[in-house]
């Protein structure tokens, strides 16, 4: 504060430069100056006038004082008078002058050219002045002069110029000099009283506007009791009311800058949880997508091999028979079935068959690929069209549609031929061998084609004739493809019959069994028969095996009529035995049969009701149960063998052809299939094959039955390459039991 107003002390000179000091210096300096003129000047006007009555009293005395030396009184003469007169005129006391009689105004004498009584004869005795350039004329009365005369006298002013002169310049420099001076005191009072506190005020002004800081500190301790004190006062109150102001604010600003930190934290932290939220929401989401496109996988999608469904497939035959329908194009539809499929799931267990399952999946969409005319749709591609129906009907798919069947769609084909083309390349590929758990496995394929709209105007019927000719190649031996045709109606309504007939057959005792006998090749003797079953329908007739078996199978009927066929067998064995003829009695078994969980019980069972040897049985297995060392058909085969039942292969050479697991395999046999033994005598490659399986046979310690021996010249090759047994229509056609014990009493007979 100190330091503030002695900065600004220091700066006094800036009174010379303060302008409102300079304008009020001028203001008072010409206000003093008019004032002293409207003082004096009135007392220049009197100068003159009182000069000249002081000129007029002057020579008045020095009048009387001539007069009374001259002794005259009262009672003076003319004469004395106007040698008086003359005396004051020589010494120049007067210029010009006129006697007059004072009690009638009769003029008594003259000098000069006063011109004429400028006076009334009977007034007072005041003097009259007559001013005439630098003279001027003043009467005297009798009263006056004590004398009874009247003297009209004119006076010089010469003296009055000069001295009116001297008085002006000295009034002038009295005005001046105390203007002057009432100036400085004014400036000295102005400055100490009014330009200091404002240069502080401006100071403190100009500071705050610099720098708004402590405002207490720019608070001026002011003694002044005035109204520029009062302003200052006001200024530091105003200050205190800034400062507590500036103190609010401030605290204000800090209370907002406190909410503001408070609210932007809320926002952070709403941020993050509004972040988390989303990410929370998109992780879901992501779920739900996951899951939507899982429930839409699963729902159309095969989970094994990632092929389209069966509601897929069926879904896409629909649109392109639509749009086959529509724009008059051409599509085929192709139901793939493997052939020996149930064997191997059968045998090597489903892990196997799942393996198989996906490798043919594999296989098939790279041979669809491959087809030139052929795009292959896989799930991913359709995945990636975003898992919903791309409403593409023109692509080709290969969808799975049931256990071992697979659908092939070809939207578009020129003509049949081109189907053909993709059939046989779809069979190649599945002809191949697979390799399963190191084991070589080769499985065919039969392939149905149903052409569209030709072969059906809506999905399930062109489905059926699909199916249809699938059976049709089933039927005709397997492994190839056909055309639907309209015959095969015929045959797909008889499956469907048998399949229906199948169930009361057991019940309406419509089976029976035949028994084909088992010759010894080299002594032509019988060493036992295989059991081959009959079925007799009311409806269908006669129906082989091979009609009904498979479809046995499928259904599972096969279980308990194998069942039956095993009870009827050891019941027919050991009346063969009774009858003296112990011979074996063989009989088939299906894969799926074996394979259950308690077959080995029913056998046990089947020979202890009959109290049959466990030797006296041969059981026929096809290899496919063979081939998978882990499966549960490897524990059922030690299981018999140790109870003693011998076990044969059937069908030998038609499956898997591998003749090395046969080592590890304690089989007793191995029947060489009919299919060799027919093309011996015409076809090398048979003959060949047939030496060799005796051979490596032999080298195992199996023993051999060679099937389908229909000439004898067959036989004759048999036993000339050393295979122990026989069966055929040469030797013996199956026949009722009671026949084959004829034919064995005949045997013997002979
Ligand atoms: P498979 O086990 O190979 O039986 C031999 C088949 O060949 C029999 O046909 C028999 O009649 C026929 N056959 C025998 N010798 C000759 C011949 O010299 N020439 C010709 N052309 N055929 C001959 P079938 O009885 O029709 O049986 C067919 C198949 O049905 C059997 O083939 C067998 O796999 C199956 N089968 C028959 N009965 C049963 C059974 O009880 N259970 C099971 N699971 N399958 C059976
Ligand atoms: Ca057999
Ligand atoms: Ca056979």
């Amino acid at each position: 504060m100190v330091s503030n107003i002695s900065s600004v002390r220091k700066g006094d000179n800036r009174f010379l430069s303060c302008r409102i000091c300079w304008k009020v210096a001028l203001a008072t300096f010409l206000t003093i100056l008019v004032v002293e003129a409207a003082i004096l000047i009135p007392s220049y006007q009197n100068y003159d006038r009182d000069w000249k009555q002081n000129r007029e009293m002057q020579v008045l005395s020095e009048v009387q004082g001539v007069l009374s030396s001259v002794r005259v009184s009262g009672t003076a003469s003319v004469e004395e008078m106007i040698a008086c007169l003359n005396i004051l005129t020589r010494s120049m006391a007067l210029l010009d002058w006129n006697l007059y009689e004072s009690e009638d105004g009769q003029l008594l004498a003259q000098n000069g050219n006063i011109a004429s009584p400028s006076f009334d004869t009977g007034s007072s005795s005041d003097s009259v002045h007559m001013p005439t350039g630098e003279v001027f004329d003043v009467v005297w009365r009798y009263d006056v002069l004590g004398v009874p005369y009247d003297i009209e006298a004119r006076l010089s002013s010469a003296g009055l110029a000069p001295a009116l002169k001297a008085f002006l310049f000295r009034i002038l420099g009295l005005i001046a000099i105390i203007s002057l001076f009432a100036t400085v005191v004014t400036m000295f009072v102005l400055n100490r009283q009014v330009l200091r506190p404002v240069l502080n005020l401006r100071a403190h002004l100009q500071q705050a506007g610099d720098k708004v800081g402590d405002l207490q500190a720019l608070i001026t301790d002011t003694k002044q009791h005035d109204e520029l004190g009062d302003v200052i006062q006001a200024f530091n109150d105003m200050l205190l009311h800034i400062d507590e102001n500036l103190k609010t604010i401030k605290e204000n600003e800090r209370e907002l800058q406190r909410a503001h930190d408070h609210l932007e934290l809320r926002v952070q932290e709403r941020t993050e949880a509004l972040r988390q939220e989303v990410q929370e929401r998109r992780e879901v989401e992501q779920q739900l997508r996951e899951k939507e496109r899982t429930l839409y996988q699963s729902a159309n999608y095969d989970e094994l091999t990632r092929l389209p469904n069966r509601l897929l497939g069926s879904d896409r035959l629909l649109q392109a028979l639509e749009n086959a329908k529509r724009y008059g194009r051409v599509g085929a539809l192709m139901f793939i079935d493997l052939d020996n499929f149930k064997e191997i799931n059968d045998t090597m267990g489903h892990s196997m068959g799942d393996q198989l399952l996906i490798q043919t999946a594999e296989r098939l969409s790279t041979a669809l690929r491959g087809t030139d005319s052929v795009v292959y749709c896989s799930d991913e591609t359709r995945l990636s069209m975003g898992a919903e129906d791309s409403g593409h009907a023109g692509e080709e798919i290969v969808a799975r549609i049931g256990g071992d069947e697979f659908m092939v769609i070809l939207p578009e084909i020129t003509s049949e031929e081109d189907a053909a083309i993709v059939a046989r390349r779809l069979s190649e590929a599945c002809a191949k061998p697979f390799c399963l758990n190191n084991h070589e496995v080769f499985v065919t394929a039969s392939i149905g084609i149903a052409v569209f709209p030709r072969d059906g105007s809506d999905q399930q019927g062109l489905m059926m004739s699909a199916d249809t000719a699938l059976y049709a190649v089933k039927d005709s031996g397997r492994n190839g493809y056909q055309f639907f045709s309209a015959e095969m109606n015929h045959r797909l309504i008889e499956r469907l019959e048998i399949e229906a007939q199948l169930r009361y057959a057991l019940d309406h005792e419509e089976f029976k069994i035949s028994y084909q006998p088992i010759v010894d090749v080299k002594t032509q003797q019988w060493v036992g028969v295989e059991a081959l079953l009959r079925w007799s329908n009311v409806c269908l007739g006669e129906v082989a095996p091979d009609d009904f078996i498979h479809v046995a199978e499928g259904t599972g009927l096969i279980i308990p009529i194998g069942e039956w066929v095993l009870n009827e067998a050891c019941k027919a064995a050991k009346r063969l035995e009774k009858a003296g003829f112990p011979v074996r009695m063989a009989l088939n078994v299906s894969a799926r049969q074996f394979r259950g969980a308690s077959f080995v019980d029913t056998v046990t069972m089947a020979l202890a009701a009959e109290q049959l040897p466990a030797e006296r049985l041969e059981l026929e297995i096809t290899e496919s149960l063979l081939v998978d060392e882990q499966s549960e058909a490897v524990e059922t085969i030690k299981r018999l063998r140790k109870l003693g039942i011998r076990l044969s292969i059937d069908d030998f050479g038609t499956g898997y052809s591998a003749l090395s697991y046969l080592r590890r395999f304690d089989v007793n046999s191995l029947k060489i299939d009919r299919s060799f033994v027919t093309g011996i005598e015409h076809s090398e490659q048979d003959a060949s094959l047939t030496r060799t399986i005796i051979a490596m046979a032999k080298n195992f310690g199996l023993e051999i039955i060679a099937e389908g021996v229909e000439e004898k010249n067959q036989l004759d090759f048999l036993a000339l390459h050393d295979c122990d047994f026989a069966q055929g229509f040469y030797l013996g056609k199956p026949a009722s039991f009671d026949e084959i014990i004829e034919m064995l009493q005949n045997s013997i007979a002979v």
